[in-house]
């Protein structure tokens, strides 16, 4: 008997999204391919981590969010109704897939982009089309909306995936004006930006515009799975229809809470990180590398052309206890997406390359 036949067609050829080599546990290596942050959470959720109580855990968590909606409304100067919580936002991505864009439904995404768009849409059933970036990797805003024209949705991502490169909140503001397909903008790494240029603020304005957060990579809480979306009221009040009943665990709220109230130790992380960015991302042009101008945690850069080739270069970093991402997709085969990790983590890959590269 064929076991798959239980499973529906579509599920069956779906490619899984695979976040990246999972390193087995006891090596020591630089966890440089997931864009995780390098340094630990605010104190603040050690703390709550400490105060965790079993009471917490005897009782059911609040099916909305609740005290987690309420802060973050409070800090990003909207009402707890415009926003709504998950265990991730690559589960956000799921719901408006299945609220909005639905079978047959067409979603238009930039290429290259977050795989998890795609993969969405295949277990969806739903339509992509693809708009290919220049050839500097820059997204042209304009082609986006016109190839929406018969869309339920475009998805961006600012500052890009895996690109780094930030477009500005006239320009996105403008994409959510021209079209009247819902604009999904995902901010995951807008803490890292020089300049903020997050939408947040014009879902008062724009019916068709939301926005995704994540505590996964500034907040430094990847593994409490805690992302959150924003969004007018009647988007919300649609998503919230088919959301799990409790999409969010007590202790991940508890957590997301303290990371939130505590701006300053976030406000330093990233601009840790943005130094790093800077001297790591110079040194590997002065090594001959080609490197795209990121504002994300990570930069999208290019071994020298004498070298191996990004592939091989991956599998031997690997090696040493080293983990970058290296994309087996078009465009994209010859480069590799490194995470900015501490800045002794990045002096020690450097190192590394150049012995690998010589
Ligand atoms: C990391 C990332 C996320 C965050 O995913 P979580 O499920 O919240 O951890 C979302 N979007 C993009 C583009 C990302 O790179």
């Amino acid at each position: 008997m064929n076991l798959t036949q239980y499973t529906l067609p579509h599920i069956e050829r779906l490619q899984p999204y695979i976040p990246g080599t999972q390193p087995a546990s006891g090596l020591t290596v630089a966890r440089l391919h997931q864009n995780e942050h390098p340094y630990p959470p605010s104190p603040f959720v050690l703390q709550a981590l400490q105060d965790l109580g079993s009471e917490l855990i005897r009782c059911y968590p609040h099916s909305q969010g609740g005290e987690l909606r309420e802060a973050l409304g409070a800090h990003y100067g909207v009402s707890a109704e415009q926003v709504l919580c998950g265990n991730g936002s690559s589960e956000l991505i799921q719901l408006i897939y299945r609220a909005f864009i639905g079978l047959g439904g067409k979603a238009v995404i930039p290429y290259p982009t977050f795989a998890l768009y795609d993969n969405a849409a295949a277990a969806w059933q739903s339509e992509v089309v693809r708009v290919a970036a220049r050839p500097d990797f820059t997204i042209d805003t304009e082609e986006l909306a016109a190839a929406a024209c018969d869309a339920r949705a475009i998805f961006l991502v600012n500052p890009g995936a895996p690109t780094g490169l930030l477009l500005s909140a006239e320009q996105v503001e403008r994409l959510a004006r021209s079209t009247s397909a819902l604009v999904i903008i995902d901010e995951a790494y807008m803490d890292f930006a020089d300049s903020d240029q997050s939408v947040i603020r014009l879902i008062h304005e724009l019916p068709n515009l939301l926005v995704l957060r994540t505590f996964s990579k500034a907040y430094a809480l990847a593994g409490a799975r805690v992302g959150c979306v924003f969004g007018g009221r009647a988007l919300i009040r649609g998503l919230e229809k088919i959301k799990g009943v409790y999409p969010l665990n007590a202790l991940s709220q508890r957590l997301a809470i303290a990371a939130l109230a505590d701006q300053p130790h976030m406000r330093r992380g990233a601009e840790e990180i943005r130094q790093t960015r800077a001297s790591f991302s110079l040194a590997l042009r002065a090594a001959g590398w080609a490197v795209l101008p990121s504002q994300g945690n990570f930069v999208l850069c290019t071994p020298p052309p004498q070298a191996v080739n990004a592939a091989t270069l991956a599998e031997r970093l690997e090696q040493n206890g080293i983990y970058v991402r290296h994309f087996r997709a078009d465009r994209l085969e010859d480069k590799l997406r490194i995470s900015i990790g501490t800045s002794e983590q990045m002096e020690h890959m450097l190192v590394v390359t150049s012995r690998l590269l010589a």
